[in-house]
């Protein structure tokens, strides 16, 4: 059979493996019993439904053969086995996206040593193995097939015999080389404590040839006539794996440590989770739990392509990779595993979306994982801060798409920044922090922080020493509007008309202000129409001349906001934002505006449509006609200067 080629993202990886110098090569071991594991716990699943599989939960085992002559190390296990085209698929691709990302990993990082952490699949058996060999038998077909390589040239596939279904791996490990003891792969006390390090908890046993002692005769008689007895070596097929998932036992036997490498293992993550969480429940459902939160972001973990949920254990069988029903929206970056005696075997997947236990374990982890979110913010907020960076946005979702109960308590673990402080504090923070004169949760939006801090609006709150939220992520206004209010007070943006910050006499000079220039702002609004629904006295502005303020439910943010997802450039008039321009009529332009209202009524609507311009700009908008502002701004730069 002609030789095929890999394909070149595997190609890639593979030369990393083969010319590898990485210090962790022993993994290899690791990666192909894990393969094995997952194979049977597919075939076992099976089993529960398919008589025809015929064998039951303790016949599946795994096998590690040695051949010292031939250097060669088998890994045999009696799985599901793989088609001709799933070998083709499986052994000549990295389908995974685990394998991918460890290499755009690899082409990032110098520390080599990260290998060590990271689940690098089947590729890794060429870091030890100048050839391998994998004859293989699916179940259900009767035929098996032989994949054969030797590196990076390619690979083959020839049909072959097979007496039982499953998979066997075959590796020819390379010569010793300096600084490279290959053979050691082929001595029986280092694969033991491999197994041992690694794969201790694999469900399935491992079975080896352990060398024993015992006290044979040696045919001849000692002085008083009795049978000599002699020491002799012999071997025997042994379980060498402890054969307790890792969940199943208790903090003394399984270190935070070592759940951390089990989780960087089994999800592909080269970084240590920043919580482990265990559940041990009793009662009414009896489970286990092994919950990570992972220290980053998975890279696509804000796009469709991310896979949520948790793995379910039924009694130690994998009955679903991943059971979303398991976590909540908001905390689906969370990854574990969950194992109960409590779910039906043999449950089918439509039937587990309306398992009440399920329904069950999945409240009690929602609870667990809040509360331990919850002692990380109180106790380790450097830590939780990271985490805000990123999974925060997650919460916010959750928040504004939740129906209920949810809300109140997701409110309690956001963090926004806070002007005052400069870093970011929970909403509980700034409540505590706020005086008893102010009224409000002051928020301000927009694209970053350097431009919030400008906004004129936010002068007003700042001046009078309230702290403002600086919020710049585009779903935050919608969270402040779901959730109105917190520890009972009101969220208000600084861009509303009424910030309830000015005094009587305030209030009571602007109404004056107002009444008395009724009709130059009359003609204010008149020249901009439609761009705005009213044109008032500013009760708040202290330095600029204008801002642009907002009456009704959509804030400027939240009209950018839909633009950016509107189709067509249209928006319904129901999400647009109704605009009031606010006047400073303290500010030497009001006087100049008022002036050329008495006397220019050409010049004034000129200076009318700058200060609407203006005020975009302040608000971080563009002037809707660049060109026109321009012009403007450039005639009345050559001015003569006047008086
Ligand atoms: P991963 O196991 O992370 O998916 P691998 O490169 O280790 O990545 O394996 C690729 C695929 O090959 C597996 O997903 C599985 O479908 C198949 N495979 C590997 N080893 C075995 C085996 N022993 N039995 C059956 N299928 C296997």
């Amino acid at each position: 059979m002609a030789k095929k080629q890999f394909k070149s993202e595997s190609k890639r990886l593979l030369e990393l493996m083969i010319n590898s110098i990485y210090t962790h090569k022993e993994i290899f071991l690791r990666e192909l019993i894990s393969n094995a594991s997952d194979a049977i716990d597919k075939l076992c699943y099976l089993s529960l439904t398919d008589d025809k599989v015929g064998l039951t939960r303790d016949d599946f085992r795994i096998d590690i053969y040695v051949d010292r002559e031939k250097r060669t190390l088998t890994v045999a296990d009696n799985g599901i086995g793989m088609s001709l085209e799933e070998l083709d698929k499986n052994l000549g691709v990295i389908a995974r996206s685990g394998s991918l990302q460890f290499k755009q990993e690899m082409e990032k990082k110098e520390d080599l040593d990260i290998i060590g952490q990271f689940g690098v699949g089947f590729y890794s058996a060429f870091m030890v193995a100048s050839k391998v060999v994998v004859v293989s038998r699916k179940y259900g077909e009767e035929g098996a097939n032989m994949w054969v390589s030797e590196g990076v040239d390619g690979y083959t596939i020839t049909p072959c015999e097979k007496e039982t279904v499953g998979t066997e791996i075959t590796l020819t490990l390379k010569p010793d080389e300096e600084g490279e003891d290959y053979s050691t792969f082929l001595n029986e006390y280092t694969l033991r404590s491999l197994i041992k390090k690694y794969s201790d908890y694999i469900r399935w046993p491992i079975y080896m040839d352990v060398t024993k002692t015992r006290q044979v005769e040696s045919g001849e008689k000692d002085e008083k006539g009795n049978p000599k007895l002699v020491w002799e070596d012999y071997t025997e097929r042994e379980v060498v794996n402890s054969r307790v998932p890792i969940w199943q036992r208790t903090k003394s036997e399984a270190t935070d440590e070592e759940c951390a490498a089990f989780y960087k293992e089994k999800f592909h993550d080269i970084e240590d989770p920043v919580a482990v969480i265990r559940v041990s429940a009793e009662g009414a459902v009896s489970y286990k739990a092994l919950l990570f939160i992972p220290k980053t972001a998975p890279y696509d973990f804000y796009t469709r392509d991310y896979k949520a949920g948790l793995e379910l254990y039924s009694s130690g069988v994998l009955i679903m990779e991943r059971c979303e029903d398991l976590l909540p929206e908001h905390f689906r970056f969370v990854k574990g595993v969950v194992d109960s005696q409590d779910l039906s075997l043999n449950i089918s997947r439509e039937m587990l979306q309306h398992d009440r236990q399920l329904k069950v374990i999945a409240q009690n982890l929602e609870k667990r994982v809040r509360s331990e979110l919850k002692k990380m913010q109180e106790n380790d907020p450097e830590k939780y801060r990271g985490f805000i960076k990123n999974f925060g946005l997650q919460l916010k979702f959750g928040i504004v798409n939740s129906f209920g109960v949810s809300r109140d308590t997701l409110a309690d673990l956001l963090m926004f920044y806070s002007c005052k402080n400069e870093k970011l504090i929970t909403l509980h923070e700034y409540v505590v922090a706020m005086p008893d004169s102010q009224k409000y949760i002051y928020y301000a939006c927009g694209e970053d922080i350097e431009h919030i801090a400008k906004l004129p609006q936010a002068e007003a709150v700042r001046e009078k020493g309230y702290d403002i939220l600086f919020l710049t992520d585009e779903i935050d206004e919608f969270v402040m509007k779901t959730l109105v209010r917190y520890e009972e007070k009101e969220f208000r943006s600084v861009t509303s008309d009424d910030l309830g910050l000015v005094s009587e006499e305030e209030k009571k000079a602007a109404e004056e202000a107002q009444e008395k220039n009724q009709a130059l702002l009359g003609f204010v609004k008149e020249t901009l129409g439609d761009k705005i629904v009213a044109a008032k006295i500013s009760q708040t502005l202290r330095h600029h001349p204008v801002c642009l303020t907002t009456q009704g439910p959509v804030s400027l943010e939240m009209e950018r906001f839909y633009q950016s997802r509107s189709k067509n450039g249209e928006l319904l008039p129901m999400f647009k934002a109704q605009r009031v321009l606010e006047l400073n009529p303290e500010h030497p332009v009001f006087e100049a505006l008022k002036n050329a209202y008495e006397t220019d009524k050409s010049a004034a609507e000129e200076r009318v449509k700058m200060l609407y311009d203006l005020s975009l700009l302040l608000a971080g908008m563009s002037p809707e006609d660049p060109a026109a502002f321009a012009e403007r701004v450039s005639n009345l730069m050559a001015q003569p200067k006047q008086g």
